[in-house]
């Protein structure tokens, strides 16, 4: 490991004051970074630890929650609030590594975590355009079953590897940024990017920001919602392909519904295609079937991983269906 000067911020303020832009990291539980710096894919010149700072859950009067960065996974999973109206969020957040890992990552770590391609973390012998970019990518031709199927480009085909950032896409959460220029918020949805070109550019985060918080508003869709991993193993194995999906149904007909899927991209990746052909229509299996079609229809998978095309129309209509009553 390179070796790096480690300081402790104990609030945003001094965070950013500490931060110098280009070689310095912020470090929330550390569970990903460390990894990444051991095996130097990552080499900072300092750390800023984070993982200290204020981490509360404040309750917006309307019912929304202001989740603060360093609150760990494991909190955000057990709170209340997010149980009884984002059940999708805590299920998530449950779906997600061990309990040890989740009791140290840090929602604002959670967000940046990395991928998960085997190529990637195989810098001594593979080719990968996001750990250097221009220098070609091994997965395309190579051991593919694990990786993406939407939005993929030439350059890359890994996925984001988070299950916590596919419930947040689902919810439109909000994430809360501070930087030298000052505050900004971007949706979640807008916040990581697809790799056309830069497969090394993951986000819309800006050199030295810092992710101060994400919140999330109240619907009667967030309120009936689920999440679905579809794994290898039952625990401690990252998504094939998951479903977070929220319904809201009146007089027979779907007033709203949420989706979004994991394990498909390089982004938690918002099924828009599919829930406009839902609004207003009947909550049946043909039309979540027909749905679930009309998203996956732009899906680009390699030999390997075409099995994930069927599998993601079939878990996205079952969490549908049982969210509708039938018995999926
Ligand atoms: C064995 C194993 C299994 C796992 N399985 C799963 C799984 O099934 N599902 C899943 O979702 N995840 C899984 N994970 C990943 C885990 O969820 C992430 O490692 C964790 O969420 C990262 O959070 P952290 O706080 O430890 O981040 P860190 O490792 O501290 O940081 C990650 C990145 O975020 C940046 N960062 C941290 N905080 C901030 C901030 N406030 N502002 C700006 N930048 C910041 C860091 O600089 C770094 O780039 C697994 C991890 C391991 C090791
Ligand atoms: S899929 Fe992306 S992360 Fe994996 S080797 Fe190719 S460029 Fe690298």
């Amino acid at each position: 490991m390179t070796p790096f000067h480690y300081q402790r911020a104990t609030d945003a303020a001094e965070a950013l004051t500490l931060a110098d832009a280009s070689r310095c990291r912020f470090l929330g539980g550390g569970t990903n970074l460390v990894d990444l710096m051991r095996q130097n894919i990552e080499a900072p010149a300092a750390l800023v630890d984070v993982s200290r700072m204020p981490a509360s859950i404040e309750e917006e009067g309307n019912g929304g929650l202001v989740i603060g960065a360093a609150v760990r996974n494991s909190t955000l999973a057990a709170h209340p609030v997010v149980r009884a109206r984002y059940p999708m969020l805590s299920r998530a957040l449950l779906a997600g590594a061990s309990a040890q890992i989740r009791n140290m990552a840090t929602v604002g770590g959670n967000l940046l975590q990395r991928t998960r391609c085997a190529y990637f973390y195989d810098a001594a012998g593979s080719r990968c355009n996001k750990r250097q970019p221009g220098a070609g990518c091994d997965a395309i031709d190579g051991l593919s079953r694990n990786h993406a199927i939407l939005g993929v480009s030439d350059h890359c085909i890994a996925t984001h590897p988070s299950d916590m950032c596919v419930a947040l896409a689902a919810l439109d959460a909000t994430v809360h940024v501070s930087g030298a220029d000052g505050t900004r918020h971007v949706p979640l949805v807008d916040f990581h990017q697809l790799p056309g070109t830069r497969p090394d550019i993951e986000t819309v985060l800006r050199p030295g920001e810092l992710i101060t918080a994400v919140s999330i508003a109240p619907s009667a869709a967030a309120a009936h919602s689920r999440y679905r991993k579809v794994r290898d193993r039952s625990s401690y194995a990252f998504a094939l392909v998951s479903v977070a999906a929220g319904l809201d149904v009146a007089d027979g007909r779907i007033r709203d519904v949420r989706i979004a899927l994991g394990g498909v991209a390089a982004k938690p990746w918002r099924a828009m295609r599919a829930e406009d052909a839902l609004r207003g229509e009947a909550p049946t299996q043909d039309n979540f079937l027909r749905a679930a079609e009309a998203e996956l229809a732009a899906a680009k998978p390699t030999d390997a991983n075409a099995f994930k095309v069927e599998l993601a129309k079939r878990t996205m209509a079952a969490v549908l269906g049982e969210l509708a009553g039938g018995r999926a």
